[in-house]
């Protein structure tokens, strides 16, 4: 099993080979087919287990297929920390090397200037943490209705946060017709009612 026998564009093959990934992990294997086609992927997965990869390559390769509308974000990535959302924008960086995407990592203690000059710009791919995104939302400093994939990562430390009334609150402002990839190492009950009311028809994969 290879990269390059998940349906994965050949920009994106060749990112991850450049990045040094040869054989792809268990949750890459089973998640990458799934995604890359559309569907909505409830993702059963520790950190560790090469689960940003997941979610990050068949994301861009969807990307390579239409365009942004007047600079509106394509994709939206939660993260419950700073930190785990600085670590995704590093993965994006690297894997997404291949392609002309812009992204903003919108995540709270540091200042809004920075932040609002690559929403101004435009960003086709926004990573936050659900607090700092909501206040530029009601800033008006950024529009999510042409999310076209929504990642959420980490669904059960969102829990243990209090982030679930904002994670709710995100999911009401974003198209009905997305595609939703939901990432979380446990599934308490919470948990599974979240994915219950978030996902359409998800493939379950657990490893
Ligand atoms: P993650 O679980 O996404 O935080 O990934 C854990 C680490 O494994 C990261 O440092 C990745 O760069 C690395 N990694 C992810 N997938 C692979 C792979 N298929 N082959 C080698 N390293 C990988």
């Amino acid at each position: 099993m290879s990269f390059s026998d998940l349906g994965l564009s050949p920009k994106v093959v060749s990112a991850v080979t450049a990045a040094g990934f040869e054989t792809p992990t268990p949750i890459q294997a089973n998640a990458i087919p799934v995604a890359v086609m559309g569907r909505d992927v409830l993702g059963i997965a520790q950190t560790g287990t090469g689960k940003t990869a997941s979610f990050v390559l068949p994301m861009l390769t969807r990307l390579e297929r239409g365009r942004a509308r007047a600079r509106m974000p394509r994709t939206l990535i939660l993260e419950p920390t700073r930190e785990l959302a600085a670590q995704v924008a590093e993965s994006f960086e690297l894997l997404g090397k291949n392609h002309k995407l812009t992204m903003a990592l919108l995540i709270g203690g540091v200042s809004y200037v920075e932040q609002d000059k690559k929403l101004d710009r435009g960003a086709d791919v926004v990573i936050a943490t659900p607090g700092r995104l909501l206040d530029h939302f009601e800033r008006g400093k950024l529009l999510l209705n042409a999310i076209e994939i929504l990642v959420v990562d980490e669904a059960d430390r969102m829990l243990d946060m209090g982030f679930i009334p904002d994670i709710e609150r995100i999911c009401k402002k974003l198209p009905f017709t997305r595609q939703t990839l939901f990432f979380s190492a446990t599934m308490p009950p919470e948990i599974q009612r979240l994915a219950d009311n978030f996902l359409h028809n998800p493939e379950r994969i657990e490893v």
